[in-house]
């Protein structure tokens, strides 16, 4: 206790820490409890928000006061029957009041346009992911939350068993923070590179991170936890990854056309189904393959004029360079240093096995437009053949947004140990772990969300009650 206050500290100024430094300090000012709220943050004020800050931010909701019916048998089905069921549950019945609690600070919801593949139904706050950091920084700072900018939490201190402090290095200095009680909402470990190789393997640490927020997720709130026998959750071998333009430097420039045309490694082989699902339902084992298994981490997508009649093709391309162009494939492939042979006799043989009829090609779903069985790999959807000059071809490389590996935590965002919380330790967002082999659609804001505020409110009551 500093005084007669007692003291929460939130790690992380994404979706998650926002959302708990805020609800703590609502609900210590609704209750008239002498709590401080400080917000810890590794970056500098202008690069802070982490992921957050750079996501469309799209949420799995049907609309924003209700969740599909099937949502919490949805995530257990993404999380191959491994994820919690009890967490989830929770999810679903929070996520209504908690996106009208952050509407009331300001952030209004809309139903989004998505890419072309349309998937389950999804809202986004309005203004995305710098919106969101935005309105709830100013609500939080509102609600006298202190907020700490270039402070990089280190290590958690305990005191008869529960949390008393947390150690910070600032400036150059090291300092321990009094706190009562700890929010971890500090991010995966995808910005760190020896983490990546021991849980992905050799090569993991040269991939490219999404966004410039996500360099900040180090692992670190994971390895203070496991200090403390934290539990862990979640798949280890788990990452989201998106395949976006090589050639771009901006955040985020992916290219989802790809299920529309065909994929070739720098030989010009194709080498996985383009078609097998809906472009969510792919993009991270393309991205991942493309990186540990291409030649030269870099893969090509091939396409030809009729990507252009797609109405609203665009909507699938972030990227800001346009592809590739080209009259001739053997042009086409000069131009990107690919196998010009090679990619002649691979078209050849994909062409020939679209033998369906293409006026049934529909972007927007499962088409079942599916090519020969002859064809190896298979092209499941989409197979219309690449013969309409002009050739179009995107460079793409694998880009990690975040891992799956993390914290236990239960429904009442308390971190866990041998089945029981670590009195004082919270933790939301990517921090934790319940998700497993794919990362459900449009869930981790949503999740950060719900639980940054639930672990506001439960470390406020934790030490009100006291
Ligand atoms: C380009 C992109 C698109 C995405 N699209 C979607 C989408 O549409 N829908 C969706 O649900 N998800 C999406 N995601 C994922 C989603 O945005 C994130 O998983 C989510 O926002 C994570 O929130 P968070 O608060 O847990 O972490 P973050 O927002 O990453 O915040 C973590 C914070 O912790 C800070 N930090 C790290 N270590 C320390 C330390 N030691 N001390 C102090 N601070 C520290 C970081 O600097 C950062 O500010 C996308 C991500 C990206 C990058």
């Amino acid at each position: 206790m500093s005084g007669n206050f007692r003291n929460i500290v939130v790690i992380g100024h994404g979706a998650a820490g926002l959302a708990a430094a805020l609800s703590a300090a609502e609900e210590a000012r609704r209750r008239g409890w002498p709590i401080k709220v400080t917000l810890a943050e590794k970056a500098a004020e202008g690069e802070a928000g982490g992921n957050t800050r750079w996501s469309p931010s799209y949420m799995r909701m049907a609309t924003p006061d209700r969740v599909e019916p099937s949502f919490v048998h949805d995530m257990l089905e993404a999380t191959t029957f491994q994820g919690d069921e009890t967490y989830f549950a929770r999810l679903a019945k929070e996520a209504p009041a908690t996106v009208r609690w952050i509407a009331s600070h300001g952030i209004e919801f809309i139903q989004p346009t998505y890419y072309l593949a349309k998937g389950p139904p999804r809202i986004q706050p309005s203004g995305g992911g710098p919106t969101i950091v935005k309105e709830l920084t100013r609500a939080a700072k509102k609600a006298d939350v202190v907020f700490r900018y270039d402070c990089v939490a280190q290590e958690i201190a305990i005191e008869d068993g529960r949390v008393a402090g947390l150690v910070v290095a600032q400036n150059g200095m090291r300092e321990t923070l009094l706190a009562d009680a700890i929010v971890l909402a500090c991010g995966g470990f995808q910005g760190n590179g020896e983490m990546m190789r021991i849980h992905f393997g050799e090569g993991a640490e040269t991939m490219r991170l999404i966004s410039p927020g996500t360099r900040f997720n180090t692992g670190d709130g994971i390895k203070m936890a496991m200090q403390l026998g934290a539990e862990l959750s979640g798949d280890w071998n788990g990452m989201h990854a998106e395949p976006i333009d090589a050639r771009s430097k901006n955040s985020a420039p992916v290219v989802l056309v790809y299920p529309y045309g065909i994929v070739v490694d720098k030989n010009g082989h194709r080498f996985f189904d383009e078609g097998r699902g809906l472009v969510h339902e792919t993009w991270e084992w393309f991205a991942r393959d493309t990186h540990f298994k291409a030649p030269g981490s870099i893969a090509f997508a091939i396409l030809d004029s009729r990507l252009l009649e797609i109405a609203d093709y665009q909507r699938a391309i972030r990227s800001d360079v346009l592809p590739v162009r080209s009259d001739t494939l053997a042009e086409l492939a000069k131009s990107i240093g690919v196998d010009a042979d090679n990619l002649a006799l691979t078209v050849a043989a994909y062409n020939a096995a679209c033998l369906g009829d293409p006026n049934i090609f529909d972007a927007t779903r499962c088409d079942g437009l599916v090519a020969a069985r002859t064809l190896q790999p298979p092209k499941s959807n989409w197979a219309r053949a690449i013969s309409l000059p002009p050739f179009l071809a995107f460079p793409l490389v694998g880009a990690i947004a975040y891992t799956f590996g993390g914290l236990a935590t239960d429904d009442h965002a308390r971190v866990m140990r041998n089945g029981a919380p670590i009195p004082g330790l919270f933790a939301a967002g990517e921090i934790t772990g319940h998700f497993y082999a794919a990362a459900p659609n449009a869930v981790s804001v949503l999740r950060a969300f719900v639980f940054g505020r639930i672990a506001g409110r439960e470390a406020a009551g934790d030490l009100g009650v006291r």
